[in-house]
């Protein structure tokens, strides 16, 4: 029977870690970390997601600077927002809140984000070191999966992780994570042919593609690390992961729950890179 991966927990302590760095910023250097939202129509889940993140920003000590724009603003517009933010000096990192509404290329708008303030890890230049393994703000769930990994004391080295979803936001950075820390990784999408095999010869076993119960926990190789990320809201307003988690928990020697195991700590990486940011800028300022 597995144990339980608790992402509540974990994100807690890291908060507490991240606003007692911020405490002591302030102190020496007088610096507030500042971090603008972009948040582009009435979506009423973006509305949630972006008070939540506003709400964790208030209780370690980041100023949050938020901008609520119409669903019909050019993009135009947004970009010289976007411009704007760029160049404050009090805002060290940007978030946009996804998706943006049809007419605005969301790419266009990402670019546009300097690489330096790009909170979410979103910008091709991130994405480019991660793939080179240098240094850069990294994107905040594949970070928050590594940390869940790493607080059960699973070393990625050597073993077969198994992701399934390659997204730009979770399947591929986090594929290129475990690798980096020397896992051997398969990389599972749509197209993958015999799913339940690959998820069978997994160690580690990450699951981000979006459909409820996909893996089957009878699929799961005993004693694995099972990270859901999958966050599906059922008929009855429940939310479940990709993984059977009852089933998966027979096998599963650690298994992250949906809600409270990635969910969290996304969140929480999101206050970690702004923190991140900030340093950065002061070290620039030298
Ligand atoms: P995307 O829709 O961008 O990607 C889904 C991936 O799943 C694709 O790569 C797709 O393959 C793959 N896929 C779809 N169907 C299958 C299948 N039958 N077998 C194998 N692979 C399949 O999703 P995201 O990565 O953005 O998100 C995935 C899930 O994670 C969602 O539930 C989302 O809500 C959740 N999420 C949760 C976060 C959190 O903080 N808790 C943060 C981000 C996401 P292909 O590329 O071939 O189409």
């Amino acid at each position: 029977m597995a144990q339980i991966i608790d992402g509540r927990a974990i994100a807690r302590g890291i908060q507490k870690e991240v606003k007692e760095e911020i405490e002591g910023l302030k102190r020496r250097w007088g610096i507030v970390p500042g971090l603008g939202v972009v948040l582009v129509g009435d979506d009423p889940a973006s509305h949630l997601y972006v008070r939540n993140k506003e709400k964790a920003c208030k209780e370690v000590g980041i100023q949050s600077d938020e901008h609520l724009l119409p669903a019909l603003v050019s993009e135009k517009e947004l970009l010289a927002l976007i411009h704007n933010l760029n160049r404050k000096k009090e805002i060290h990192g940007i978030l946009v809140q996804l998706p943006l509404p049809a007419h605005i290329q969301a790419e266009k708008i990402l670019q546009a984000v300097s690489p330096q303030k790009d909170v979410d890890g979103f910008h091709p230049v991130n994405q480019g070191l991660l793939l080179l393994g240098a240094q850069g703000l990294r994107p905040c769930t594949p970070m928050g999966i590594m940390r869940l990994i790493d607080s059960v004391g699973c070393d990625p080295k050597g073993k077969n992780a198994v992701v399934v979803g390659r997204s730009n936001i979770v399947g591929k950075p986090v594929a290129l994570m475990l690798l980096e820390r020397h896992a051997t990784v398969t990389l599972c999408h749509s197209r993958t042919a015999h799913l339940k095999d690959e998820v069978a010869r997994g160690e580690i076993l990450v699951v981000a593609v979006g459909k409820a119960g996909l893996v089957r926990g009878d699929w799961v190789r005993p004693g694995a690390v099972v990270i859901d990320v999958g966050s599906n809201r059922i008929p009855g307003g429940k939310f479940v992961g990709d993984v059977e988690f009852e089933s998966a928990k027979e096998r599963a020697s650690w298994i992250s729950p949906v809600p409270g195991g990635v969910g969290p700590m996304t969140i929480c990486m999101l206050l970690f890179n702004t923190l991140r940011a900030a340093k950065e800028s002061l070290q620039r300022e030298g």
